[in-house]
């Protein structure tokens, strides 16, 4: 969880994204109040981390969700990650008109790393589902690079920029999935994905209030429980060690603050 940095970015590039889909809006077809409403949806899907965790978990704001995957062309999520996901959203949010994914594919652009301010123009050159009516937008990318800020120590699976966005880094799954010794792809996608829709849904201390304390204090935004899903390593390379067990789930702590927020 980039969060600082993401906040950081934030305001300068709102801005300029805005004036951007102004333009491309001001020439298509819409009709004046489609226009106002596709404006406002993508300004509101430009916020920081966790601020949606309300509108994700419950269903006061919005009865659906619509998650778009969109991949680097041979980047595709496993069928088995989908599936997987989608449950695991289902049991968690209320959403009772149900969700809904679409899953394209958008070219590959071949860079070895993207930095955030890369992966949010992709985002905002592809992306189709923001909010409309009653329906909420999701959106996952997947890339075929690695995050421009890894270190030796610390290579990033991947992480959450926005309030309904997750990019998902490609290649470096790829390679650190199905050998010996390796979680399985769909195993460890499903394991990074479940982290970063956990912080959109506001863990740890991210848009829902902790029900009892139970934040890390060396890895803020994190679950102290080495066991939890919400635990820092779950989004890095060092999560291996601590797979043999399955994909780890949400503790008690976590559930409660999701459930005191309008979750299930
Ligand atoms: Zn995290
Ligand atoms: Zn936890």
């Amino acid at each position: 969880m980039q969060n600082k940095l993401f906040e950081k970015h934030y305001s300068r590039f709102t801005s300029s994204i805005f004036l951007l889909s102004l333009i491309f809006l001001a020439t298509s077809c819409f009709k004046d109040s489609e226009v106002d409403e596709r404006l406002e949806s993508v300004k509101a899907a430009k916020r920081s981390p966790g601020v949606s965790a309300n509108e994700i978990l419950s269903s006061s704001k919005f009865q659906s969700l619509e998650l778009e995957i969109q991949y680097m062309e041979g980047y595709p999520l496993s069928e088995t990650t989908i599936t997987q996901i989608t449950d695991w959203l289902n049991s968690l949010i209320n959403k009772p008109l149900g969700i809904t994914v679409i899953t394209t594919s958008i070219p590959a652009v071949g860079q070895e790393d993207y930095s955030v301010t890369e992966v949010r123009e992709i985002e905002d050159n592809n992306r189709t589902a923001y909010n409309a009516g009653d329906k909420l937008g999701m959106y996952i990318l997947i890339l075929d690079g690695y995050f421009d800020e890894d270190s030796d120590t610390e290579a990033s699976l991947g992480f959450a920029h926005r309030n309904t966005s997750i990019a998902l880094m490609g290649k470096r799954v790829k390679e650190n999935s199905g050998s010996f010794g390796r979680p399985s792809k769909p195993k460890l996608e499903t394991t990074v994905l479940e982290h970063e829709l956990g912080h959109l849904m506001g863990l740890v201390n991210l848009g829902s209030g902790m029900v009892t304390d139970h934040e890390d204090g060396e890895n803020l935004k994190h679950c102290d429980n080495e066991d939890c899903l919400m635990y820092w390593e779950v989004e890095t390379r060092s999560i291996f060690s601590s797979m043999d067990e399955g994909i780890p789930t949400l503790d008690e702590n976590c559930l409660n603050d999701l459930k005191a927020n309008g979750g299930k």
